[in-house]
């Protein structure tokens, strides 16, 4: 089952208050895939979301449609009937006798039952990509008056959602993964919320760490290179004029690092242990390399 179908399953088994019941209902019918007085429709892969579906046409016009099956295997209803429509018309889009149709969405009253709308919603025309791909939760809205207006339910219930045309659809949007987190858990599908808290800590740590590997990677490169140029610098010195010529702390400095051409800038100032600070020991080495660098420069004169 794809990742959006597991919320739906979720989703369809939250419990609907009884107050919650029918704004559930406005929201499965709403977002289908037509919503007009000719006919009312849906058409989903997902057998559970087409008998929600009929449970609301039902709740509505008192008759159940009939599901079909489509040749992709997909279900189908079509509600054309015109009392059934219109019964399930007045109570989605018009309130009372209010001669100007307006909206169901903007008189929806507890936050309970906007939720629940947004459930219907959702189960109708919403989908949500795998958080391990991408983050991205999306409602298809038929029009793009009740697309403004579940944008404008979604921000009141305090999640960052946005608004945008694809092919002819307007499509409320989420894509921030808190926001999506939220949104889940609003419409009631918690454990997969948390499921995916779960996934992004565990991005968010596994980023974590690759940075620090990187890091001390970095810094380990780092120290073996000042070892190398250190001891070649040193092993100059000692084949064009050997170590006594230098002065006795940078000889001893010499002679631990080419008996211990391995060990790390701090290694070496341990090994030396006599109150050297590390500044003090790179000082050592700087001279050091210094030196070489002006043997080298003779021998090419020669
Ligand atoms: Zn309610």
């Amino acid at each position: 089952m794809s990742f959006a179908g597991e919320v739906k399953r979720e989703l369809l088994n939250v419990e609907n208050a009884a107050c919650c019941e029918q704004s559930r209902a406005r929201g499965l019918l709403l977002f289908g895939r037509e919503f007009s007085a000719r006919r009312i429709s849906i058409l989903t892969e997902n057998s559970s979301v087409a008998e929600a579906f009929a449970n609301a046409a039902h709740l509505f016009s008192g008759s159940t449609p009939e599901i079909e099956r489509s040749g992709s295997g997909n279900y189908k209803i079509a509600i054309e009937d015109k009392s059934a429509a219109d019964a399930i018309m007045s109570e989605v889009i018009s309130f009372g006798n209010d001669a100007k149709k307006q909206l169901s969405i903007g008189v929806i009253e507890r936050e309970c039952c906007k939720a629940a709308f947004v459930r219907g919603a959702f189960l109708a025309a919403g989908t949500v990509t795998n958080p391990e791909t991408e983050y991205h939760l999306e409602f298809s809205c038929p029009t793009r008056s009740v697309a403004n207006e579940l944008m404008e339910l979604i921000l009141g219930l305090g999640v960052e959602t946005k608004l945008t045309n694809r092919s002819g659809k307007s499509i409320v949007y989420i894509k921030k993964s808190g926001a999506i987190e939220d949104m889940l858990t609003i419409m009631g599908a918690t454990e997969t919320s948390m499921m995916l808290m779960g996934a992004k800590m565990y991005k968010d740590v596994r980023n974590t760490v690759n940075r620090r590997m990187n890091f001390e990677n970095a810094n380990a490169v780092r120290s073996v290179d000042a070892a190398i140029k250190q001891y070649e610098a040193i092993a100059l010195i000692e084949k064009k004029q050997g170590l006594d010529s230098l002065p006795k702390e940078l000889k001893k400095t010499a002679e631990m690092r080419l008996t211990n051409p391995e060990a790390s800038t701090g290694e070496i100032l341990r090994m030396l242990g006599d109150g050297l600070s590390l500044s003090g020991l790179n000082h050592r080495f700087k001279k050091l390399i210094t030196i070489a660098g002006e043997i080298k420069k003779n021998d090419g004169k020669h």
